[in-house]
């Protein structure tokens, strides 16, 4: 039958279902087409997003000018950045104690202030820092605390606790998915306290290029397992010519891993599990760590990544301070630092780890040093194919900090 034939009232009423079945089709084309474009608008609404975090979010960088560190109580009074902390937390005073062999490391006076401020908040700080993984002074407890001695830290009348244990072994797996790692090796003690504050001597590094507040969090907080984990892709070196065959690492192993072979150490590395308790064990350094295994980008990268895991331990409860002083090429755990490479300048303090270094960087690329001139990036030169951008540019990604700073003179 033909439309035209049909009565009035049917075309009336399949006219308007006509319209109403286009109408609907039509819509449902615009929402096609509508959510053909989310993705797209999705991403520029999250780079919108990032530019207003950017915008709006420089993390701030106080600097107290050196001069001026005998008004360290009135200066951050108003920063709010002692607020952090509430009586009774137990804050870890986290830094490196320096060597037996020079005075390069923060003056212990210049920490005098921090101390009294969270005394006066009920807080309970105490100084400390981990046994190192390469054998030195700082690698046993006790040898370490009389490093601390030496520098004056006692003096200061502050508990000092070397966290990690004698063999830096006591320590607490973290998981947590990185671009390295799905494990974290962090000391016991620094899981169990409510806040830290890492007060850091700012200075150049032989393989981290620059040892600020990632290093002393990352390498500082780990145990020698995560210290190694950073330090090496493979297991310990075996000086085999060294070796006299006596059998005591052999002995110490957790894994099972070492045996003599003709009377001379050997790792199995299938078996073993990366402790480094074996390069402390042999009385006569035959076990080593291989340095070169990992590149110098590799290696900061790791640093930063274990950096925020640590730091992530402590939520607000934590701030760092950069110590822009004696200001070497190498860090103080060397026997000789080298001479100064920029003048002193004066303290940083800031929430942020990655913007506090990032600052530091640039203070000390804009100084004229006795060597390198103003405007010149002063670290880079200690080891090939390192850059300070390397740890401060993963830090940012693993979301440790941001590398937008805005400086707030005090
Ligand atoms: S690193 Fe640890 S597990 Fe590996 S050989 Fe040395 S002591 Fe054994
Ligand atoms: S402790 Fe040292 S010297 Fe003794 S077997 Fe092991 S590597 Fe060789």
């Amino acid at each position: 039958m033909r439309f035209s034939r049909l009565p009035k009232s049917i075309r009336k009423d399949i006219l308007r279902a006509y319209i109403i079945i286009t109408f609907i089709l039509r819509l449902s084309r615009v929402q096609e087409i509508f959510s053909l474009c989310m993705p797209f608008r999705y991403n520029i609404f999250s780079k919108m997003e990032n530019k207003k975090r950017q915008g709006h979010m420089k993390s701030k960088v106080y600097f107290l000018p050196l001069d001026r560190l005998g008004e360290f109580d009135k200066a951050v009074s108003g920063t709010g950045i002692f607020d952090r902390f509430e009586k009774g937390d137990r804050v870890a005073l986290k830094l490196h104690f320096g060597s037996m062999g020079h005075d390069n490391t923060i003056p212990a006076g210049y920490i005098s202030g921090i101390i009294s401020v969270l005394l006066q908040k009920g807080c309970f700080p105490f100084l400390t820092d981990t046994n190192v993984l390469y054998r030195d002074d700082r690698d046993a407890t006790l040898t370490h605390l009389e490093v601390a001695s030496k520098n004056g830290y006692d003096r200061l009348g502050t508990p000092i606790v070397i966290a990690g244990g004698d063999n830096s072994d006591n320590s607490v797996s973290i998981k947590g998915k990185s671009k390295y790692y799905d494990e974290f090796h962090i000391a016991r003690e620094y899981t169990e306290v409510e806040g830290m504050i890492a007060l850091t001597h700012f200075k150049g590094h032989g393989l981290a290029c620059i040892g600020g507040t990632i290093k002393n969090l990352g390498m500082g907080c780990a145990s020698r397992k995560g210290k190694f984990a950073m330090h090496a892709n493979i297991t310990p070196d075996i000086k085999k010519k060294k070796c006299i065959g006596c059998g005591l690492c052999v002995k110490k192993c957790p894994a099972h891993a070492i045996s003599l072979v003709k009377k001379t150490a050997s790792i199995n590395q299938a078996k073993c599990i990366g402790c480094a308790q074996c390069v402390h064990t042999c009385p006569h350094g035959v076990i080593g760590i291989p340095w070169f295994s990992v590149t110098p980008q590799e290696f900061q990268e790791k640093i930063a990544e274990y950096a925020n895991c640590a730091r992530n331990l402590f939520g607000k409860k934590f701030f760092a301070v950069n110590f822009l002083v004696n200001i070497t090429s190498l860090c103080d755990c060397e026997t000789n630092p080298g001479k100064k490479i920029a003048p002193d300048m004066g303290v940083l303090f800031s929430c942020d780890p990655v913007a506090i270094d990032r600052a530091c960087v640039d203070m000390v690329t804009a100084a004229q040093g006795p060597d390198i001139p103003a405007g010149e990036e002063k670290f880079s030169r200690t080891r090939p194919g390192s850059h300070p951008h390397f740890q401060l540019d993963h830090a940012e990604k693993t979301g440790l900090g941001r590398n937008d700073y805005e400086i707030i003179n005090l």
